[in-house]
């Protein structure tokens, strides 16, 4: 096995053996190891004729897309950092990430074109657009040219992060970081880390996030297939198992929508060896299903962030199995090359058991955020470990107990309520579609807990049968005192339920503290 740590490294050597393996495929197009060599090569001939240099950051504003795989791919080669940015940001919002990228070239998706050149028009020293058939042009009509490889240290992708608790910050990752320790060096201790020649990875959640890219990352240095869809659909993911996809990622949400799509109960899932799901709590129930539905596939979850490249810690097949399972709500064991630690307030390590914040230190870790020393010094110690700002345990045999963001912890009565728990106990309610519970201000408990509800289609919830409802699984401190049905959940791109939002109106004109 080989141990690459730069993309010029990992294409030129599956170019050269695996030339005839499919790299990309979208829709009808499909293109072999042997087209990314050349492609890329060509991407860069154009990247140098337009004065981009080692170190220059591009950006991508558009669906996910073959052609981004490439330009992400050659960019990565010579050093070039490419930043993805959510299309499904409001226009200020990708205003201010191309702004804050200092991006020469920003690339769009045809449907975003014309957004893009508003946005780059605002922007001093203006990024040149181009679209996704003006970019295909540039690229195919390009000469190969001499150029200095990245070296495994320097970046080559800007990852936002999802803005979740704030704003999104700009997480800058190195070959190393993509590399170092997926997939090669795990294989052999992980049989579900091991990718075969044939094996094709499904790209449906946003390139714009470490789920999306990061699949394209895992292909490329698997040698294998990206099946790459535009965007997440229940449709196209069923469909694309039924086409062959051995290993996909999944949000809990996408998850939920695609096991209670009507064509899930005909789908062949046989062919979908391996499933991660990931980056947001999941319900237990919403789980419990999931592996029903696909009973021949492997679960894994994933933990991890955009500033650790994704997975730290995962939980394999074999603790989902549905009976005497004690493990289900473990987000799993560190990766192997990765040290997690729970650290109390006064930053030393608690005792097993005992809740704490999670801290890592890993070869996928970040070296920074982008201009932002101050948030990197508080997330990144002098030893390397970074603090990931979630609370969780390890028990005995070192399996790690997400509670949740520790910005979203309640506080009510002197009590420490994770609003994860409290949903995943709430989502198996009949009536519920979709739950987030938040911390309110209460005179007499400081914070209470307040359940949000989406109501399943056609039926009617009653707030006090969801508070007996929970408080039969919860304690009493924790079952909201208050329920409210809200029309829709507001989420970001990446799925992940926006608490702060739901938050806001409750705490106008008040500090709340978070410890
Ligand atoms: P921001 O940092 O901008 O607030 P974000 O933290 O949601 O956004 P990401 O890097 O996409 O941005 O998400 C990482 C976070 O997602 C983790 O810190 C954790 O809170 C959550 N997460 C990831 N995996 C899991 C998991 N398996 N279970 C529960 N939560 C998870
Ligand atoms: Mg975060």
């Amino acid at each position: 096995q080989h141990t690459y740590l730069t993309y010029d490294e990992v294409i030129r050597h599956w170019a050269k053996h695996r030339p005839e393996n499919i790299a990309t495929e979208q829709d009808d197009r499909k293109l072999t190891y042997t087209d990314l060599l050349e492609l890329t090569d060509r991407a860069v001939g154009y990247f140098q004729s337009a004065g981009v240099a080692k170190g220059d950051r591009i950006a991508w504003l558009g669906k996910n897309s073959d052609l981004y795989a490439i330009l992400f791919a050659a960019a990565a080669r010579m050093g070039v950092v490419m930043a993805p940015i959510g299309w499904r940001l409001a226009p200020p919002e990708i205003a201010y990430i191309v702004k804050d990228t200092g991006s020469k070239i920003l690339f769009a998706g045809e449907e975003f074109a014309e957004t893009a050149r508003t946005v780059a028009y605002g922007i001093d020293p203006r990024p040149a657009v181009l679209s996704e058939g003006e970019a295909w042009k540039a690229v195919r009509t390009s000469d190969r040219a001499e150029f200095d490889a990245a070296g495994p240290d320097d970046g080559i992708l800007q990852l936002y992060t999802s803005g979740t608790t704030g704003n999104p910050k700009g997480v800058v990752l190195t070959g190393r970081n993509l590399l170092g320790l997926r997939p090669f060096g795990i294989a052999e201790e992980l049989p579900w880390a091991e990718y075969r020649p044939t094996d094709c990875v499904l790209v449906a959640m946003p390139i714009a996030h470490i789920g999306g890219t990061g699949l394209i990352n895992i292909s490329f240095a698997s040698g294998v297939r990206a099946l790459i869809q535009a965007e997440f659909t229940p449709e196209g993911v069923l469909d694309g198992i039924e086409s062959g996809v051995t290993q996909m990622f999944i949000v809990p949400a996408a998850l939920q929508m695609v096991i209670q799509h009507p064509k899930a109960a005909t789908t062949d899932f046989s062919n979908l060896r391996y499933l991660m799901y990931g980056a947001a709590p999941i319900p237990l129930e919403l789980l419990r299903e999931a592996v029903k539905t696909m009973p021949t596939t492997g679960f894994l979850q994933a933990y991890g962030m955009t500033e650790t490249t994704g997975t730290i810690a995962s939980l394999p097949p074999d603790d989902h199995t549905l009976e005497g399972n004690k493990r289900m709500r473990s987000a799993g064991k560190a990766v192997p090359g990765t040290e997690i630690a729970i650290l109390g307030p006064d930053g030393k390590e608690v005792p097993r058991g005992e809740i704490g914040e999670i801290a890592v230190r890993s070869p996928s870790n970040t070296s920074g955020y982008w201009k932002l020393p101050e948030a990197t010094a508080a997330t990144i110690d002098k030893d390397g470990w970074l603090h990931t700002g979630d609370a969780a345990y390890m028990d005995d045999d070192g399996y790690l107990y997400i509670q949740d963001r520790i910005k979203d912890m309640i506080i009510s009565g002197g009590e420490n309520v994770y609003p994860a728990e409290v949903e995943s106990a709430i989502y198996g309610h009949p009536a519920i579609a979709e739950v987030a519970v938040i911390g309110i201000p209460s005179e007499k408990w400081g914070e209470e807990v307040k359940a949000c509800v989406v109501a399943k289609p056609g039926m009617e919830v009653d707030p006090n049968d969801v508070i007996a409802w929970a408080r039969e699984r919860v304690a009493a401190f924790k079952a909201p005192k208050t329920v409210d049905v809200i029309p829709e959940m507001p989420r970001n791109p990446s799925g992940k339920i926006l608490r702060r939002e739901l938050r806001a109106p409750f705490w106008e004109g008040q500090e709340r503290q978070v410890s």
